[in-house]
Order: C-alpha cells, then sequence, then structure tokens
C-alpha cells in the first residue's frame, strides 16, 4: 500500500535497519521503544491486521521467525511478551506483532 510505512520500510522507500530480514518476513526494532527489547516482527506484504491473516504458512514463518527472536535475544527465560493490536487498536494498519522483555519476574534473576 502506498501510503503504509511499513509497506514503505518493505519496498525500501525509507531506510531501515533490519535486526531480520528474509524474503516473506522482517523485523526491526520500534521506534519508541516501552522495554529494553521492543521488536516488530511482521510480514513484508501488505495485511490489515490479524484478522486479515489467511495464509497458513505465513503464520507459521512469522511463528519461526519470533521464536528465533526470543532465543537470539536471550528472552526464554528472562520474561517477554507478545502483543498484536488489531481491528482498530493499532496505530499502524500493516500487520505486525510487538515482541517485548525483559519482563516480569524473570527480568530481574
Ligand atoms: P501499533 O500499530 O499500535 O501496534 O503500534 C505501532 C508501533 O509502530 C508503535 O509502537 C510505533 O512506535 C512503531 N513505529 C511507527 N513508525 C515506526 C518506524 N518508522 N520505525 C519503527 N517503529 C515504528
Ligand atoms: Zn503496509
Amino acid at each position: 500500500m502506498s501510503d503504509c510505512i511499513f509497506c514503505k520500510i518493505a519496498n525500501r522507500e525509507v531506510p531501515k535497519e533490519f535486526t531480520y530480514e528474509d524474503s516473506d518476513v522482517m523485523v526491526f526494532p520500534d521506534i519508541n521503544p516501552v522495554k529494553p527489547i521492543h521488536l516488530l516482527i511482521m510480514p513484508k506484504k501488505h495485511i490489515r491486521d490479524f484478522s486479515e491473516l489467511a495464509d497458513n504458512s505465513l503464520l507459521d514463518k512469522l511463528r519461526i521467525v519470533i521464536q528465533r527472536m526470543i532465543k537470539e535475544q536471550k528472552l526464554e527465560n528472562r520474561g517477554y511478551r507478545l502483543v498484536v493490536n488489531g481491528g482498530g487498536a493499532q496505530i499502524i494498519d500493516h500487520l505486525h506483532i510487538h515482541l517485548l522483555g525483559p519482563l516480569g519476574k524473570a527480568a530481574s534473576m
């Protein structure tokens, strides 16, 4: 979508340093982090929100990248949260998953 910031990032119209990238999925830090680790994990393809995600193979790709980011960021045992805003609760209408951490009781251990 032409006026979507995440599509512009996916198309390299807006520069962004990726934490992870493949042909279908991209990950970069949130510009306004609310935790020490705050990544946005998303399909490159424009999908408005989670309720419009119909492709099982894309869902599985996202799962694999999310699990990889949890591991790479060493969050498996330090507390993490996954957040998906949708249905109008989201600011940006391009499906993305927030990975936040460390948090909770494990964060201080
Ligand atoms: P939401 O749509 O409410 O799930 O949140 C959108 C998130 O995208 C917010 O946390 C913003 O800080 C973040 N954001 C907006 N523009 C950018 C950008 N250009 N690069 C990185 N993060 C962004
Ligand atoms: Zn988009």
